[in-house]
């Protein structure tokens, strides 16, 4: 069945450009034209994708993904016009699961879109557990835990997490992070990488007083068990 696609985007004109080009691909659509009914179209549980811009009348796109992610995993993808890495890294660590930066290219949205789409699937099917020491990821329940405690990680820093554990004792270049993480044509800041890393070990090393996600000096990344 063809997935259902909500766009909250305020520039009507956009909006209704998306609109078509989505319906000739054969999804279904919706619409919003402010953050306040975005989120509540968002919550109806009509929608397989969102498409949120950020700068939003009454509720900006990162206000309405923070209180959507209070009780709902709907897939978004941020549409943002700004050039500032803040508002994706915001967006990513609140828990979409992309971006684009206006002006785009239809394709390139299209292309987002079914990434977007193929990865919710594929991450229901997935039952393997990766494990590292005492901490283990669970890549079909999609949980952390470190020596039975739950660790709550948002989608990008599980992703990140789940590369370095496949690769488990690889040392992984920041540019091999980054395309298997954020994708061939991510634009933002290359630092991106070291921010992440840097949140998943204050969610891990940090608070259960360990060593695992190792830095290897001008090379990049690697996770692997304590001597
Ligand atoms: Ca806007």
């Amino acid at each position: 069945m063809a997935a259902n696609i909500l766009i909250v985007e305020d520039e009507e004109k956009l909006a209704r450009f998306i609109e078509l080009e989505l319906m000739h691909e054969g999804y279904g659509t919706d619409k919003a034209h402010d953050g306040r009914t975005g989120l509540e179209k968002a919550l109806s549980g009509k929608y397989d994708l969102c498409l949120l811009d950020i700068m939003l009348p009454e509720l900006n796109g990162l206000e309405v993904l923070r209180r959507l992610r209070k009780t709902s995993n709907l897939p978004v993808i941020m549409l943002t016009a700004r050039d500032s890495v803040i508002d994706k890294v915001s967006g990513l660590d609140m828990g979409a699961q992309d971006y684009i930066t206006k002006p785009f290219a239809i394709e390139e949205l299209l292309a987002r879109i079914r990434a977007a789409l193929r990865n919710t699937a594929a991450d229901s099917v997935k039952t393997e557990i990766l494990t590292c020491g005492k901490l283990e990821l669970d890549r079909g329940r999609h949980t952390v835990k470190y020596d039975g405690t739950e660790i709550k990680l948002t989608g990008r820093e599980f992703l990140l997490l789940e590369t370095l554990m496949i690769n488990k004792t690889i040392v992984l270049t920041r540019d091999i992070l980054m395309e298997k993480v954020w994708g061939f044509d991510y634009v933002g800041e290359t630092n991106v990488v070291d921010v992440y890393i840097r949140f998943l070990r204050s969610k891990i090393d940090d608070v259960f007083g360990v060593k695992l996600i190792h830095t290897v000096r001008s090379v990049g990344y690697v996770i692997k068990d304590e001597e």
